[in-house]
């Protein structure tokens, strides 16, 4: 274009939109400005990174975003058709590794206009159409008009990355703990030895220092052997191997291993079996390990001369138990009269690395926290449910129902200790 061939135009007089002879009517303003609205929503829900369902009442999708369609891998237009169970299948996996099919969430949150969040450590995967199923984090919530839920918000994320992430810091944890193994070991079998006087009887003063060094290196092992098992938890579903465990015996063995420090302490221990020789098919080094765990706490919970009571009953029940049916079950209870736990700090205390205040700071009592995320994890693998009730400075009562044998062993690979 020639520079002198630029034309000049007579300035434009701006148009106001409320002239009265103006063509454009506040309607159609007022339309532009909804579509305006609705295009921003629309780019807003197609830019999240996040799957976005909305469903209504009966479950039916009315609304999917792009990245639902992409994590799904239908097109979003499909989704709609269909209800939330075909447009999502989801399962969880159990401990043993069993699929459990989730089809009712919706209706849930509906019925019950709570929100349901499934996060990142609860195993819960989602099978698309096509290609291979995704570890999920989803949160579903009703749909509040007038405290009524018309339906339900979906938001789900793959966190496939964020899971193999936690598999190699596992993986990390369970070699470490592996490696330390051997050199502590060593460390405990020469205290034993110096501390026999297997090189020459130590000092007063000696022995007490070899005590302690001994003490802690038995602390150490004790963290080890946690941290192992937790790290084969994470990394694979626990194997189960029922086979007839007789309750008492198994009870016993364990006593017996904290004999020392239930006399240390001058706690009196109460037994109670309903059944001298009831028996369960249960995993018993599993099971073990869970009595453990509880009586071992109940020990290092309670002060001098306080009471410990197990009780063990079969339950024949009318009405549905524990288990929400009328099945027969086996009852462990482990009392104590112990610290008890702070009703702010009760809800926490199955999760990793809790430890309640009130004992947290006390003289000559330890501990790190894994012990009850462990127990329940087990527990779950034997098919069985864990409880507690406690007062703060009177006592706890920890709970445990088994079923009377397991019905599905699993195919669980890894072995705890
Ligand atoms: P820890 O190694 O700290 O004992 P656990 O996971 O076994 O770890 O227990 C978690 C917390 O639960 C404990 O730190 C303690 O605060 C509380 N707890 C467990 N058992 C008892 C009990 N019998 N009495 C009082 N508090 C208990």
């Amino acid at each position: 274009m020639k520079r002198n061939s630029i034309q000049h135009h007579p300035p434009r007089t701006r148009k106001r939109f409320s002239a009265p002879h103006d063509p454009i009517q506040p309607h159609t303003l007022k339309i532009r400005s909804l579509e305006k609205k609705i295009s921003e929503q629309g780019a807003i829900l197609s830019s999240i990174r996040e799957g976005i369902i909305v469903v209504d009442k009966k479950g039916m999708v009315t609304l999917a975003n792009q990245t639902a369609g992409v994590l799904l891998r239908t097109a979003p237009d499909e989704l709609l058709k269909k209800s939330f169970s075909e447009a999502m299948h989801l399962y969880s996996k159990t401990n043993t590794g069993e699929e459990y099919i989730h089809h009712d969430l919706i209706g849930r949150v509906v019925e019950k206009t709570d929100s349901i969040t499934i996060r990142f450590q609860d195993n819960f995967y989602a099978r698309p159409k096509y290609g291979n199923d995704f570890p999920v984090a989803i949160t579903l919530s009703p749909l509040l008009e007038n405290q009524e839920a018309s339906g339900a918000l979906v938001v789900f994320r793959d966190i496939s990355e964020e899971k193999e992430i936690d598999r190699i810091k596992s993986e990390f944890v369970s070699l470490a703990a592996h490696q330390l193994r051997t050199p502590i070991a060593g460390i405990n079998w020469y205290t034993e030895l110096l501390l026999s006087g297997g090189a020459g009887a130590p000092s007063g003063e000696q022995k007490k220092y070899l005590q302690q060094i001994y003490s802690a290196s038995r602390r150490m092992t004790d963290i080890i052997r946690f941290l192992l098992n937790i790290s084969r938890l994470e990394l694979g579903s626990i194997m189960v191997k029922p086979e007839p465990t007789i309750i008492r015996q198994a009870i016993r063995s364990i006593l017996a291993e904290l004999d020392v420090q239930i006399k240390s302490k001058d706690l009196s221990c109460d037994e109670s079996y309903e059944q001298e020789d009831a028996a369960i098919e249960t995993d018993m080094k599993l099971f073990q390990i869970v009595m453990q765990n509880i009586l071992s706490n109940a020990v290092k919970y309670t002060p001098q001369k306080g009471t410990i009571a197990i009780r063990a009953s079969l339950r024949r029940h009318e009405n549905p138990g524990p288990f929400g049916n009328k099945e027969d079950y086996l009852q462990i209870s482990v009392s104590d009269s112990g610290y008890g736990i702070p009703q702010e700090d009760q809800q926490k205390i199955f999760t990793k690395l809790f430890r309640a205040r009130n004992v947290e700071r006390l003289p000559g009592v330890d501990g790190t926290g894994l012990g009850l995320y462990l127990t329940k994890s087990i527990v779950d693998a034997l098919e069985g449910k864990i409880w507690f009730s406690s007062q703060e400075g009177k006592g706890t009562t920890f709970t445990i129902a088994l079923p009377l044998a397991i019905k599905n062993a699993g195919k669980g690979t890894k072995q705890l200790e």
